[in-house]
């Protein structure tokens, strides 16, 4: 499943193909992927230009000249597929590992200009919705999300008054869309880890030092993903065939079993909200050290 730091991939990937481009037709081959396909969405985007594209936690929002703004969610399996009429490809492109079988192109856009996106998804878990850009705040995929992660809104000072009186575990405060939003297992678990913190730790009981140190992780395991490409645990790889770095970075995600790298502690797994934990007991105690 792509994560944040693979969407903001995506999306870095699409910018300057859909940036300033116009759309000449679009092809729908079913009427719904996990939601249905707006009313009229074919007509509505035709002739449009795209002016600009962004990313909240983990959809993509392509901004309209007429002020409407699409908004694109990759679900499992979704992916942007760029064909270009030179048939080149730019480094930098991304795919899945899989191969694509074009039965799953739901969604075509041919723009001016010759340039096609199409938007193939095998298991259609990802969804698309057109909505006017003043009316984005409300859309129900929107209105309830947390503090972006992956940006300067993430301070320590945030992070205390979000966990502050909480008595559900950091992981889950983590994970808790309403609080932060987009980040994934993989990025909780390593950021966890790097900042000391146990998973099971109350929220509430989060100290100010630990607080800076733990936002200060989260924006920078983030960063690095995305510098890296994606951590693609879901065959995440490039055109070229390498695959998103971050994986080879991971201390303690998945590895369950295998010497901690900074102690040698066997990393643990627990199962916290149906979802894997994987920590350190040595560096990650379940108490806070020292004195509040
Ligand atoms: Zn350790």
């Amino acid at each position: 499943m792509p994560e944040l730091p693979e969407v903001e991939t995506v999306k870095r990937g699409l910018q300057p193909v859909l940036e300033g481009a116009t759309i000449a037709r679009v092809i729908l081959n079913r009427p719904d992927l996990r939601f249905p396909i707006p009313e009229h969405f074919a007509k509505r985007l035709t002739g449009q230009r795209f002016s600009g594209l962004s990313r909240r936690a983990k959809y993509i929002l392509a901004d309209l000249d007429n002020g409407d703004v699409l908004i694109a969610h990759l679900g499992m399996t979704g992916r942007f597929v760029i064909e270009r009429p030179s048939g080149a490809e730019t480094p930098g492109e991304f795919y899945y590992d899989a191969p694509r079988d074009p039965v799953h192109d739901h969604v075509i856009f041919d723009l001016s200009g010759g340039v096609r996106v199409i938007y193939n998804d095998p298991r259609r878990f990802g969804f698309m919705d057109l909505v006017a850009r003043s009316q984005l705040a409300e859309h129900r995929s929107f209105r309830d999300l947390g503090l972006e992660p992956l940006g300067n809104e993430l301070t320590g000072q945030r992070l205390l008054s979000l966990f502050e009186g909480k008595v559900t575990s950091f992981k889950a405060a983590l994970m808790d869309q309403r609080l932060i939003a987009g980040l994934g297992n993989i990025y909780v678990c390593e950021a966890l880890f790097q900042a000391g913190l146990h998973p099971e730790r109350k929220a509430g009981s989060l100290r100010p030092s630990e607080a800076e140190l733990l936002s200060d992780r989260i924006r920078a395991i983030l960063t690095k993903a995305v510098e890296l490409g994606g951590s693609t645990i879901s065959d995440f790889v490039h055109t070229d065939g390498t695959s998103g770095g971050f994986q080879e970075e991971f201390a303690v995600y998945d590895r369950e079993g295998e010497p901690c790298r900074d102690c040698a502690t066997p990393i643990s797994r627990i199962v916290q909200s149906n979802r894997s934990t994987f920590f350190c007991a040595t560096c990650q105690p379940a108490k806070a050290k020292g004195r509040k």
